[in-house]
């Protein structure tokens, strides 16, 4: 039986954790994508755009025009929002 937690809107926590990381003198996140093909994408905020983008081919080619963001702005956000100081401070974040 899978146990299911509840906590913090319900995901891995720890797991984004490892994914991501703030790369503070480009002023953008780094994030490793899961699964077979380890790929690194860079989310940004864009002050023209008032919001997040992203370089993984998702956003490119389908999201760009519309108001969705990919999983890996998702990631960040989630993180933001529900991250305790100390998680954040592990990713080089000042809370
Ligand atoms: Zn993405």
């Amino acid at each position: 039986m899978r146990r299911r937690t509840a906590a913090r809107g319900n995901t891995n926590m720890n797991e984004k954790l490892d994914r991501i990381s703030w790369d503070a003198p480009n002023n953008r996140w780094i994030v490793t994508g899961g699964g077979k093909l380890a790929a690194k994408y860079f989310v940004q905020w864009s002050s023209v755009l008032s919001r997040y983008t992203c370089t993984c081919p998702d956003w490119r080619y389908r999201r760009m025009g519309d108001i969705q963001d990919c999983k890996h702005i998702h990631c960040i956000v989630e993180i933001l929002q529900y991250g305790s100081k100390e998680e954040l401070e592990a990713i080089g974040v000042k809370k």
